[in-house]
């Protein structure tokens, strides 16, 4: 017998429309490529919303297209986020950190039939656009009397398109499980790989995502998503701040330390997200500058290990608390989030901090196992390693495409996990901890070393700026960790130093065999310090006593 409750399908619609409606006055607060800082609001969004809803038709854009766009954090792109998701579209959002081939392989694969782009990145569109075979339209997001000189075929303006149209768009109901948005991974392994979301899955990680254990966000706050737009829908932020009507502040193109400083002091921020990468360029500016912080309260960290050494500069430094996630684009992002339940809170301060390093707990709706190499289950001690499985509504079922691979595994009662690469413990209160990406392991005598630890203790030494552990062949033990250190400008350090650094805060066997010093280690597109091109940089390096 079906329960006798209206069934409203969950569309991405609702979250402006419901903005609009209970919080129409709340400000949406953009630093432009202009350069100058514009305001709206969501009821102004939610016009604007409307009016490209109807410009996407008349630009012929069916339901289930693919609309792509190469944009910074700014309330252009949220429009767009609505618009083209709220009328049936598939919104795609592009890195544009990948280099161009990449991206002209992911506009194909994805078929992409418009092309919106901030004008930051028309030289990129230029350099793919007669190469790539779908995109009918190039939108560029800026005023009229801004609009370049380009060759572009049918350069369109964003703003002409808005003002041609009415704001009197009507959302269309449709089932819950039609696609919404598209992200590729970065593709550090081979071909970037899409992960469609759908409007389900979407508004579901939304719900999950404000709850107090989650992001935990609500009507009064200031939220700063330095995370980007183009990744990982901003781990769905765009969506949790309009569900609660939070102010949002978008940063545009400037994430230097200078200019996030300045948007969190001037529009009274209270909550900001990013990876580590971007925190460690604020953090030297404020030192360097001793300024405060306030009123910062929260930032919530991921898409990397948040070191240890950061957390403490953010909470003791400034009295900012600091939330550890985990995720990855095929969950949404959102996996784990590190909150202390009430019985931790009569641990010792140092007992507390060690659990606030971990990754953190399941977000309701995502169920995890660790793994051994044979499936079998590993013990739930905060020691045992094993592969993290893990399974829910936000998380992938297969990759976007014809040739769309089928990554997940079934256990003993067939039900279905997707194994995350990643490499963790899960503690007897159910705190997860990654150890490494399974790739990144450092395997020396048959058991692993866990380079995010050895990273962990570097990045504590004052001289250190980065710090990454990699693999290095060694004949007796198969791997050995070699240390590759980025300095802080100014200080000195040396490879001795550092070792000796190591003395009682890892185990013995886990000290690297060597350190090597160098201006600057890779970046990836979504932040992360690229290993694999570390260990082809260094294969052939020889460590000490081989
Ligand atoms: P995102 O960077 O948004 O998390 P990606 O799909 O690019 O998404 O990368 C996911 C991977 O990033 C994870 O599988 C994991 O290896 C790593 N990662 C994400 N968050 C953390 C974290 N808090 N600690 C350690 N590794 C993390």
């Amino acid at each position: 017998m079906n329960g006798q409750m209206m069934s409203a399908p969950l569309l991405i619609s609702s979250l402006i429309t419901h903005a609009a409606r209970h919080s129409g006055d709340v400000p949406i607060v953009s630093r432009r490529i202009e350069g100058d800082i514009h305001r709206t609001t969501y009821s102004q969004l939610h016009d604007r919303a409307r009016q490209m809803a109807h410009a996407l038709g008349g630009l012929g854009v069916q339901a289930g297209q693919r609309v792509a766009t190469l944009a910074w954090n700014g309330y252009r792109h949220l429009e767009l986020y609505f618009a083209v998701s709220g009328s049936g579209a598939v919104l795609h959002t592009l890195n544009p950190r990948l280099h161009p081939d990449q991206l002209l392989y992911i506009l194909d694969h994805a078929e992409d039939q418009v092309l919106f782009f901030d004008l930051t990145f028309l030289p990129l569109v230029e350099a793919v656009a007669g190469r790539c075979k779908t995109v009918r339209h190039f939108v560029a997001m800026i005023d009229k009397d801004k609009m370049p000189a380009s060759k572009l075929p049918n350069l369109l303006c964003y703003e002409d398109l808005i003002a041609a149209q009415k704001p009197d768009f009507v959302w269309p109901t449709f089932d819950e499980n039609t696609a919404s948005s598209l992200c590729y991974t970065s593709g550090t392994t081979g071909n970037p790989k899409g992960v469609l979301y759908s409007h389900r899955s979407t508004m579901l990680h939304t719900y999950a995502s404000v709850m107090p254990d989650a992001i935990g966000i609500s009507s009064r706050d200031c939220v700063l998503p330095v995370v980007p737009m183009f990744h990982v829908n901003a781990w769905g932020l765009p969506y949790s701040c309009a569900m609660v009507g939070a102010k949002l502040v978008l940063p545009g193109p400037a994430l230097d330390g200078k200019s996030l400083h300045e948007l969190i002091a001037t529009e009274q921020v209270s909550f900001a997200a990013g990876v580590p990468t971007i925190w460690l360029g604020m953090l030297q500016y404020v030192e360097q500058n001793s300024l405060s912080l306030a009123p910062l309260q929260r930032t919530i960290i991921g898409g990397s290990a948040v070191p240890p050494s950061m957390m403490r500069s953010f909470e003791d430094g400034y009295g900012i608390e600091v939330i550890h996630a985990w995720g990855m684009t095929e969950m949404s992002p959102l996996g784990t989030v590190c909150r202390l339940r009430q019985k931790h809170l009569a641990d010792p301060l140092d007992v507390q901090h060690a659990r606030l390093e971990k990754q953190g707990k399941a977000v309701f709706g995502v169920d995890m196992r660790i793994v051994d190499p044979q499936g079998a289950d590993v013990a739930w001690d905060g020691k045992s390693q094993g592969d993290l499985l893990v399974r829910g509504p936000w998380v992938v079922q297969s990759y976007f495409g014809p040739d769309g691979a089928q990554p997940l595994v079934s256990d003993e009662t067939g039900a279905q996990w997707f194994p995350t690469g990643d490499v963790a413990t899960i503690d007897a209160d159910g705190y997860m901890q990654i150890t490494d990406r399974s790739k990144d392991v450092i395997k020396s005598g048959g058991e692993w070393i866990g380079s995010i630890d050895l990273e962990n203790v570097a990045m504590a030494h004052p001289a250190v700026a980065m710090a990454a552990a990699i693999a290095i062949p060694h004949p007796k033990w198969d791997e050995r960790p070699l240390l590759v250190v980025v300095r802080k400008p100014g200080t000195e350090v040396t490879r001795e130093e550092l070792i000796e650094h190591y003395k009682g805060k890892v185990a013995s066997w886990w000290v690297p065999d060597d350190v090597v010093f160098v201006d600057a280690i890779p970046i990836g597109a979504t932040g992360k310090m690229l290993k694999n091109k570390l260990r082809e940089q260094f294969k052939d390096h020889r460590l000490p006593g081989v």
